[in-house]
């Protein structure tokens, strides 16, 4: 079922959205307008008119989805051993940096689509799990 894009107080986001210039589209997936700049696509999560948070029920509902399924996850994955048997490879893997305690970063932006999941390694062996909407 698609939602409607959100209205703030003073509209100005909608409105810009609804005159179909491209300026800002509206991402259905996401739940979130977003605007494009260069080959990169941002999310609107203010308006820049009024202030007012742009966040649907439906986006906040799915922002506690990937968390409840990232929590569970982390509870499964205790090693570097369990990342690979459980995930699989990863789509990129990051070099350790001697200088941190964060060992090898591993990351996976195919598990869901909404998510890129980070998982690093700490020096005593056991993940971080960190992640960013897409
Ligand atoms: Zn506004």
């Amino acid at each position: 079922m698609d939602s409607c894009p959100p209205t703030c107080r003073c509209g100005k986001v909608y409105e810009i959205y609804s005159s179909n210039s491209g300026l800002i589209d509206y991402d259905e997936r996401l739940k979130m307008y977003t605007i494009k700049s260069g080959n990169s696509l941002y999310t609107i999560l203010y308006c820049f008119g009024c202030g007012e948070s742009l966040f649907t029920k439906e986006r906040i509902e799915l922002d506690d989805a990937i968390q409840q399924e990232v929590n569970a996850l982390s509870k499964k994955i205790k090693c570097m051993d369990d990342v690979i048997s459980i995930l699989g490879q990863a789509d990129f893997v990051g070099d350790a940096n001697p200088d941190t305690n964060i060992g090898r970063t591993f990351i996976y932006n195919n598990i869901w689509p909404e998510i890129t999941l980070n998982l690093m390694e700490r020096k005593d062996g056991s993940i971080q799990f960190t992640y960013s909407i897409n």
